[in-house]
């Protein structure tokens, strides 16, 4: 588990175009929601001389919202009501056991609007989006992003500071990894694909996953029907607008760059725990658009690569990137023979001059190993 601590934009934006009101109001709300909970929990011990348990308590909180009397309650997150709840029951809990171990202890307080500082989202009413907005309620706010998020998020705590500034602590699954390593005299190649993500020299392939192929068919569709329509026309840029709006899509998009982000960090792991050496080709992001349109770059090789050699770079693996001009998939692995009329549909070939069968990822990824080999140490990319 790993908690990110992340400031809120102060100034008043978002695309509805307010500030942070909105969750100093919601920060407000829950103080109210905890001093009602407070009182009643006095009140009831002071009847029956044992306080409401939780879950009786979580069910009065939700009748309460319903009622017009607590009309201002509605707009407060369901989730972080019921957290108010929980959190009362656990200063009650910890306040039974302290007294048991013959320890001093309060019972929870009343806290003015001041002292109450945050409130906190389970799995849903927040999402992270693209960039550094974070959608919380119905609302898009920004934050500043200092770092990247490892891991899947699972809660969301907004807090608001002495100052008035407000900050989102996400908590996710990361488990920090173990950074020593010892060496295993392992080194390989590896090419890049669309369909197998990643090929190595060694025989050791990583399959794409299933979500990479999900936007994979989505980026095919946008290439075959965007490439139909006229260049300039109403209809392409429909077409455009659609597939922009599908990337956006709350659910659909985001949960693909979660999914996607985990992938990258596992395998960016998995790599560098088994390869003292990992070569590359230096991803010419611009050919590969050319090649399968520009939407490519949603596939997110250059993210993984940023991940990978940040990784790298925390266990002393070596990463080298060999020259994005060296043919690596029309050179002959076997004989050196350049093959200058491979086409990109060409999955297997047989080169002209020795004979030999190559499959085509296969072969490059031979090729960047041998290469990265005798790259010069100056051109070897081991840092951030
Ligand atoms: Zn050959």
């Amino acid at each position: 588990m790993k908690t990110y601590k992340f400031k809120m934009y102060n100034h008043p934006w978002s695309r509805n175009g307010h500030g942070n009101g909105e969750l100093h109001r919601t920060i407000d709300g829950h103080a109210h929601v905890w001093n009602h909970c407070v009182a009643l929990q006095r009140r009831y011990y002071a009847i029956y001389g044992k306080y409401i348990s939780k879950f009786r308590l979580m069910k009065h909180l939700s009748k309460l919202k319903k009622l017009t009397r607590f009309a201002h309650w509605n707009p407060l997150p369901s989730q972080a009501i019921q957290d108010v709840a929980a959190r009362i029951d656990k200063g009650y809990k910890k306040m039974f056991k302290d007294r048991a171990e013959g320890k001093k202890c309060g019972r929870p307080r009343f806290k003015s609007r001041r002292k109450y500082k945050s409130f906190t989202l389970t799995q849903s009413g927040w999402k992270l989006l693209s960039d550094n907005q974070i959608r919380i309620g119905k609302r898009i706010y920004r934050y500043f992003k200092s770092r990247e998020i490892q891991g899947t998020p699972k809660r969301c705590t907004v807090k608001r500071d002495a100052l008035g500034d407000i900050y989102i602590c996400v908590l996710t699954d990361y488990v920090e990894p173990d950074t020593i390593r010892t060496m295993t005299g392992n080194i390989a190649g590896f090419d890049f694909g669309l369909k197998r993500y990643l090929t190595g020299s060694n025989g050791h392939d990583i399959e794409s996953p299933l979500f990479f192929k999900r936007s994979l068919n989505a980026i095919k569709r946008f290439n075959r029907r965007h490439s139909t329509k006229r260049k300039g026309s109403k209809n392409r840029e429909r077409a455009r607008l659609d597939l922009a709006r599908k990337h956006r899509r709350p659910g659909l998009g985001t949960d693909i760059a979660n999914q996607r982000e985990d992938f990258h960090w596992k395998l960016a792991h998995q790599l560098t725990d088994k390869y003292d050496e990992i070569r590359l080709e230096d991803l010419n992001l611009q050919g590969m658009k050319a090649l399968w349109g520009r939407k490519v770059s949603d596939l997110g090789f250059a993210d993984f690569i940023k991940k990978l050699v940040y990784i790298a770079s925390l266990k002393s693996v070596k990463i080298t990137f060999i020259d994005r001009w060296y043919p690596s998939s029309k050179t002959c692995s076997v004989c050196g023979a350049v093959n200058e009329s491979l086409n990109l549909r060409d999955r297997t070939w047989q080169c002209p001059s020795c004979h030999t069968q190559l499959d085509r990822d296969r072969n490059a990824a031979v090729n960047i190993n041998r290469v990265g080999a005798s790259t010069p140490s100056g051109e070897v990319v081991s840092s951030r």
